[in-house]
């Protein structure tokens, strides 16, 4: 990438890829995982309570706390899974190659590693850290297309949400993987 094209796929305040460069990205991981017919796993996560957390501390330390989550959330998984910030306090990540069994995992890792490492990057402004909610889904078990695959996670990720929050929820699986 030169650096024109490094910046128009780059969120500023959290260093991750942005929403452009995740459709981008991630039609291409399908396209190449139904050619060499393997998994494409998809998390998506979302801070819990975050508009109160703003609404207590202001949105400066708001964005910090953003940027801090764009650190824990690629040192927490494979450099060849990739993170996207898709918006506001919204996050996803794409797994090539792992099916639902493994993203479980990753995930479970993922919500894990922000409760502890959050809480530390936020010590020194005086906040407590967040917990994260996640779905899960994975091409080809619980969808065939960018699309439906996406509404699946979406869907789970509204589910964790509404059931408590700080979980991961996926699908129930049939079959071993
Ligand atoms: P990486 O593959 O990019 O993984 C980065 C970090 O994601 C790891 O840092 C770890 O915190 C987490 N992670 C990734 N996959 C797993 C996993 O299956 N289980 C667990 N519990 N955590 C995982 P870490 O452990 O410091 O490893 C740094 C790098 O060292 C890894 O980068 C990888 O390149 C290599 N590595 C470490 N252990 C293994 C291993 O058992 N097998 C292989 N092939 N590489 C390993
Ligand atoms: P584990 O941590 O229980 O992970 C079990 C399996 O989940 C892994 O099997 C892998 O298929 C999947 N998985 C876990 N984390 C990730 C992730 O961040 N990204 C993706 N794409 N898949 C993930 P695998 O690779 O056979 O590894 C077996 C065990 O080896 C892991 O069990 C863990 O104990 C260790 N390991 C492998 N790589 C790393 C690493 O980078 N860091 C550390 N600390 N441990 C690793």
């Amino acid at each position: 990438h030169n650096q024109t094209k490094l910046l128009a796929i780059t969120d500023q305040l959290t260093g991750l890829h942005n929403h452009r460069y995740f459709k981008e990205y991630f039609e291409q991981e399908m396209v190449r995982a139904k050619r060499y017919q393997k998994p494409l796993s998809i998390i998506m996560l979302d801070i819990d309570n975050f508009k109160a957390f703003n609404d207590t501390y202001g949105h400066a330390v708001g964005d910090v706390l953003l940027s801090s989550l764009g650190e824990i959330i690629p040192t927490s998984i494979r450099s060849i899974d990739i993170a996207f910030r898709y918006g506001g306090e919204e996050f996803v990540v794409l797994l090539p190659d792992t099916g639902l069994a493994s993203a479980i995992v990753a995930a479970e890792r993922l919500r894990e590693q922000v409760r502890i490492l959050s809480a530390g990057a936020m010590q020194e402004h005086g906040t407590s850290g967040v917990t994260v909610s996640l779905g899960v889904a994975s091409f080809p078990d619980n969808a065939s297309s960018c699309n439906d695959l996406f509404q699946v996670v979406d869907q789970l990720l509204y589910r964790a949400k509404r059931q408590g929050k700080d979980a991961v929820h996926f699908l129930p699986q049939s079959k071993e993987q």
